[in-house]
């Protein structure tokens, strides 16, 4: 007499956890419904804020310049970089201080 008892394989589905509230959750998803639409609502209100608001990191840029010799971001007042290259042999940037200059001329008296 050989019989043969089928076995039941306890079928313990593992539990889910609602990824965002944390707690055991019983739907196929795994979070719950509320939780889901909350998520996703987050998560719009996240697209929503990167939509209106442009990136702040634009100006701290302003404020430096790539050297052409060594392609590093200085500072924007520096005329000499690190690397020795002279920011002032480029024709066209180099300020001459008019102002002072011309407060010199003012002052001389045309006798
Ligand atoms: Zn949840
Ligand atoms: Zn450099």
């Amino acid at each position: 007499m050989s019989e043969k008892k089928p076995v039941i394989v306890p079928a313990i589905a593992p539990r889910r956890v609602c990824p965002v509230c944390g707690k055991a959750s019983y739907s196929r998803t795994g979070t719950h419904p509320q939780c889901a639409l909350a998520r996703a609502d987050a998560v719009s209100n996240q697209a929503r804020k990167a939509a209106n608001v442009p990136l702040d990191e634009a100006p701290r840029k302003l404020w430096s310049k790539p050297c052409p010799k060594c392609k590093r971001q200085i500072h924007a007042r520096r005329i000499v970089c690190d690397c020795g290259h002279n920011f002032g042999s480029v024709p066209g940037s180099v300020e001459v201080p008019r102002d002072h200059q011309s407060s010199k001329l003012v002052r001389q008296r045309p006798r």
